[in-house]
């Protein structure tokens, strides 16, 4: 039965990992919390059951656009399926809950906030619902980054129901705070627990640190002309400019942040939606809710304030499972920029002094491993994986580090020269001071503290200070050192630096030989300047053939006019992947049309006989 649903709906052979787990728990009764990347396919997940459960499967979502898009995806798929939320008139609302009433509709997506209201509760009362499904399960959590008040709503619902339905709860946050926030407060009874793991395969992870990084940008979408993609930006300011440079340059971008008025905001997202803009360029303001399935880019003018934010914003990309990129332009510049927003975070006024601390600490720890990321040379994609505490294998052959030719250093002297320079003043300064001594510098600080007596003074004045301390980042990344996250940022001696203190322990690190290196001594930061490496890989319908291209560039044009026709965004119709594989396929008439992974009964019906003809040309048949 879900097999047959999975093939006549949503046209595809075969479930993905864990989803066959949460489905039979789901039928078996089960309260069900699935942990799964976005774009792992979490919808499917409670749509199948749904479909096959006697009564009505509630979703709970967060927000109105993603509502509508699912709603929209569903009814494309031949599954009746309705919103009720406030961008309804009343009229609509109540059409929709009385057809809803007759049993119209076997999954019914609604807000958290309608839950409680008389006219819901009622209808929720007098039929059957045989599941909750709660959506972006995190919002019930104050630990998350997306806490709504609303969702906590949903419990309360759940205890006024006559019976108690199954409760389903997914999210694509792994931590493991959240994860007991969401059992505890949707008091899911005894869930089959499910966290599929959090690698990306098609995702590409770069990062680049160049000099200009807006012709870095306008680089990369030169040689990605046909693609949708987005560029976060650290401020409404930056997004502004780039995007006006942008336009001035005749890119098809537009520009997304919280300073916009609602209309702008709207029209702006809307456009990019439906493909009539290419490019986004935003704040972080921009994404929750995106469902956009062909995001084949996300560039990042800046790094964010943490890891979580830096894969919940690039893992927009791909989405669709085919190929994409994300790549992270980086400058030591970034640092400074987050650390102001740390210091001056509004969101904190209400703590008290002690609470604030431990927070800001707290951010400024993610802060510091965000900043790893973007100066390892180790695998990206293990880096984040570690991050998010998997296991990963070490290299994958898919990130910018593992791309990258580096050579090996030896560094022992300079590490012992530098852990001996902490300890001999008793862990007690920061980075600067340690720097400054061991190079010999004569600054006011360092009479000051009487540092040209320490028996290190000097001891590594070949080397400039940005050399110095990027040789200090490399150790402090692999673990020879530690800096406190308070302001001061003191250098603390780990047990791993014991052991270079005598100068026994061969320290290596890896450089990019072919990285031209230049100082900033405003500063006093290194820039590695390297050429951009726009990944050999390429992305979606750029690695079909030419001619397999021209046919899938036909096929995009026939899907916008189908969209037009329908009113719905393009990728809702069929995804890239879908189209892809047509033109691998070249599939000849309905039956073929339907073994192509993404096309569904309702669909081939619809729109076959269209897609088919155009296939027929690129054959050369007709
Ligand atoms: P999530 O909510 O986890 O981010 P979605 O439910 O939006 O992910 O699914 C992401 C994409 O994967 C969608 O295009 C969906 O149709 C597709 N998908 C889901 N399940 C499967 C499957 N079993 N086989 C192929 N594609 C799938
Ligand atoms: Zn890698």
């Amino acid at each position: 039965m879900k097999y047959q649903l999975l093939k006549q709906y949503f046209g595809y052979d075969s479930f993905r990992p864990g989803q066959e787990i949460l489905i039979d728990s789901i039928l078996k009764g089960r309260d069900v919390l699935g942990i799964m990347p976005t774009g792992a396919g979490k919808s499917i997940c409670y749509q199948i059951p749904a479909l096959i459960m006697d009564g009505i499967t509630l979703v709970i979502s967060p927000l109105i656009s993603l509502m509508k898009d699912q709603v929209e995806s569903l009814n494309q798929a031949g599954i009746h399926a309705a919103y009720l939320n406030s961008s309804l008139t009343a009229n609509q609302y109540y059409k929709a809950l009385s057809l809803a009433r007759n049993g119209r509709y076997p999954i019914i997506y609604v807000a958290p906030e309608r839950l409680l209201s008389p006219e819901f509760l009622d209808f929720a009362c007098h039929v059957k619902i045989s599941m909750v499904a709660v959506d972006e399960a995190h919002c019930v959590s104050q630990w998350g980054q997306d806490f709504r008040p609303s969702y906590l709503k949903i419990t309360e619902f759940v205890e006024q129901l006559p019976k108690r339905p199954v409760v389903s709860a997914f999210t694509a946050t792994a931590t493991a705070q959240v994860r007991e926030d969401i059992k505890k407060i949707l008091k899911l009874h005894n869930p089959e627990t499910l966290t599929t793991g959090f690698d990306r395969k098609n995702l590409y992870f770069g990062v680049e640190t160049v000099r200009d990084r807006y012709r870095a940008i306008v680089d990369y979408l030169q040689n990605h002309r046909e693609d949708s993609g987005i560029i976060y930006c650290l401020t409404r300011k930056v997004v502004e400019d780039v995007c006006q440079k942008l336009q001035e340059e005749g890119f098809s971008v537009n520009r997304y942040h919280a300073g916009l008025s609602d209309l702008e905001r709207k029209q702006n997202q809307e456009d990019f939606i439906n493909d009539r803009v290419q490019v986004m360029v935003a704040t972080n303001a921009f994404g929750m809710g995106i469902d956009k399935s062909n995001v084949r880019f996300v560039l990042h003018y800046g790094m964010p304030k943490n890891l979580e934010s830096y894969y919940q914003e690039a893992g927009r990309a791909g989405r669709d499972g085919e190929n994409a990129e994300c790549v992270l332009y980086y400058s030591p510049q970034d640092v400074i920029t987050n650390q102001m927003f740390i210091e001056h975070n509004q969101d904190n006024q209400e703590l008290d002094f002690v609470t604030r601390e431990q927070v800001m600490e707290r951010d400024r720890e993610r802060l510091q491993k965000m900043n790893f990321y973007c100066l390892t040379r180790e695998c990206l994609r293990t880096y984040i994986l570690n991050y998010f505490g998997e296991e990963a294998s070490g290299t994958c052959g898919n990130c910018s580090n593992c791309l990258r030719d580096y050579e090996t250093e030896d560094i022992t002297e300079a590490a012992a020269a530098m852990a001996g320079c902490v300890q001999s003043c008793r862990e007690r300064y920061g980075v600067n001071v340690i720097l400054d001594t061991v190079r010999g510098s004569k600054t006011a600080r360092i009479r000051q503290y009487h540092m040209e007596e320490n028996p290190y003074y000097g001891k590594l004045s070949r080397y400039t200070i940005p050399e110095l301390r990027q040789i200090f980042n490399d150790l402090q990344l692999q673990g020879y050192f530690h800096v406190t996250h308070d302001v001061y940022a003191i250098v603390k001696l780990t047990e791993k630096s014991r052991a270079v203190l005598d100068g026994t322990e061969l320290v290596l690190r890896k450089v990019d030989t072919k990285a031209e290196k230049e100082s900033e001594p405003e500063d006093g930061r290194i820039t590695t300047r390297k050429k951009t490496t726009s990944s050999k890989r390429k992305a979606g319908a750029a690695a079909l053939s030419g001619e397999d291209q021209a046919l899938f560039e036909r096929l995009r044009v026939l899907r916008m006019e189908i969209a037009k026709e329908e009113k719905i965004p393009p990728y809702i119709v069929f995804s890239d992947k879908t189209l892809i594989s047509m033109c691998q396929l070249r599939p000849k008439n309905l039956e073929e049309l339907m073994e192509v992974s993404g096309v569904g009964v309702v669909k081939a019906e619809k729109y076959g006989e269209r897609f088919l003809h155009l296939l027929a040309l690129g054959n050369g048949s007709l």
